[in-house]
């Protein structure tokens, strides 16, 4: 697969539309904390202007009752007012009292307390309506609803913002089955939860578990690589698919006994996850085939040569050092030559910078030909390149650059040598003594590349010790 650095520029340009991405998010949260408010505020209304429609929409339904209007309202201001840079001691008092009236009307439900009638406004009102029968109150549910919001929110103010979501999704679940009860027409499922109360509580969940967008859960689902993709992607499907399902499950309940139906449920929603996570997997997969595609180009970009295909500098270091240790381990003798192109400058200037790079890829193709496949070749850089010869004596190494320096003198370059007759390179050999580093031996090695070009070029030159 051809990557470029096109791919790396677009690799960027989805980073700053996935932050872009947070902040809208983060800024939906806080709209929808805001209608929640002014929502609420609507519901409390009614009361004060004796208006039921306002918080009882169904004549004779349920209605949101004033506590539950309230702690929307302390919530959705806990939410709106957030913000990460200006700490607000504001922020989790309002989250402490919604989460103290929630605690409160649980305690009352399960406990019988009879605490909340102290501070709930709009009593009287409420009271009339109960007594004439109609539905007016804080379900255990709203109850526990406002109870994992409020705790959410507090957490989120403590840094934990993982769990933070844990909790605003927990809670989010109440009045999601809410709406699965109204959609499946099952009373248990809502209890006293009014459709508005529910329609309240979805939005006022959703902007609880987006408010910190940048971080935990909600940062993963949005991200528009790999992970978000395929998460957005088993989130929708795994959500749909169940709920169509339980919907025919209900449907046929009615006409059959349900340890029947119950067996075949599990069955049909087992399978689907096993299939929804093996088609998520082909999906990765392939993906992560193309990163890895694009990985390997960035390595060998990093390593090799652009126009002779063979080592660069960097990665020949890296194989000259470990052949350095090895041979130092087997105490045998290792050579390194340096090669220069002689009057390359000419070559370039006789016959153009295009011809110029046609010489050096032969010149790279001949020295890779005339040394053994253990021996690594590089270009060090411009026309010049090196060998490493480990495991050679120093006869054998004179030979293998006498050999190299002929065999680029035999060269044919169609388009340069026909017209200008052949290239000639000068050579600088130079042993590896122990102990020594790479950059020692190398500038041995251009020692006695300077002695070769001074005698004339086209030569070999062997460092001694007199050069020093
Ligand atoms: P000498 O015999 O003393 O080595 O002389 P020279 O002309 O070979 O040496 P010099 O260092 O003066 O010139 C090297 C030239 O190599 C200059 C530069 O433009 C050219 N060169 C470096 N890299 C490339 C390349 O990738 N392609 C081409 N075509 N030319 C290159
Ligand atoms: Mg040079
Ligand atoms: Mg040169």
């Amino acid at each position: 697969m051809a990557f470029s650095s096109l791919d790396l520029l677009e690799n960027e340009k989805q980073n700053i539309a996935y932050e872009n991405r947070t902040r809208y998010v983060e800024i939906i949260a806080k709209a929808l904390a805001l209608g929640c408010i002014l929502l609420s505020v609507l519901s409390l209304s009614g009361y004060v202007f004796s208006a039921p429609q306002l918080y009882r929409p169904i004549a004779g339904g349920s209605a949101t009752h004033p506590l539950t209007a309230i702690t929307i309202i302390l919530i959705g201001f806990s939410v709106f007012l957030e913000h990460k840079k200006h700490f607000t001691i504001l922020n989790p008092l309002l989250a402490i009292t919604a989460l103290l009236i929630s605690l409160t009307v649980m305690s009352d439900i399960l406990l019988s307390s009879k605490l909340a009638v102290h501070f709930t406004p709009f009593i009287d009102t409420v009271n009339v309506e109960l007594q004439a029968g109609l539905s007016n109150s804080m379900g255990i549910n709203t109850a526990l609803m406002m109870a994992f919001l409020s705790s959410a929110l507090l957490l989120g103010q403590l840094g934990n913002v993982l769990t933070a979501q844990l909790f605003a999704f927990i809670g989010l679940a109440v009045p999601m089955l809410s709406i699965i009860g109204y959609a499946y027409g099952i009373t248990s499922f809502f209890g006293h939860m009014s459709i508005l109360t529910t329609m309240y509580g979805m939005f006022l969940g959703g902007s609880v578990l987006c408010i910190h967008a940048k971080h935990g859960a909600v940062h993963a689902l949005l991200s528009p690589h790999i992970g978000g993709r395929i998460a957005r992607f088993q989130v929708g499907i795994g959500c749909f698919v169940p709920i169509c399902i339980g919907y025919l499950f209900i449907q046929t309940l009615i006409s059959v006994k349900l340890e029947d139906l119950f067996g075949l449920y599990v069955v049909v929603i087992s399978w689907f996850i096993i299939v929804l996570i093996i088609f998520s997997a082909i999906i990765q997969e392939k993906i992560d085939e193309k990163r890895r595609d694009a990985e390997l180009a960035l390595i060998k970009a990093a390593t090799y040569d652009s126009l002779t295909g063979i080592a660069n500098r960097r990665h020949f270091m890296e194989l000259a050092k470990s052949t350095l240790e090895q041979s130092a381990l087997v105490a045998s003798e290792t050579y390194i030559l340096m090669l220069d192109v002689d009057h390359f400058k000419s070559v370039n200037d006789r016959a153009g910078h295009a011809i110029g790079d046609k010489v050096l890829i032969a010149i790279a193709s001949t020295l890779t030909n005339s040394v053994r496949k253990t021996d690594s070749v590089c270009r060090l850089g411009g026309e010049e390149f090196a060998t490493i010869l480990p495991k050679t004596s120093e006869r054998d190494a004179l030979l293998v650059a006498e050999k190299i320096r002929t065999a680029v003198e035999q060269t044919d370059i169609p388009g340069y040598t026909d017209i200008y007759g052949q290239v000639t390179i000068s050579i600088g050999l130079a042993k590896a003594e122990d102990q020594q580093t790479i950059d020692a031996v190398l500038s041995h090695a251009d020692n006695a590349l300077y002695q070769a070009k001074e005698s004339g070029r086209n030569k070999v030159a062997k460092f001694t010790d007199e050069d020093k």
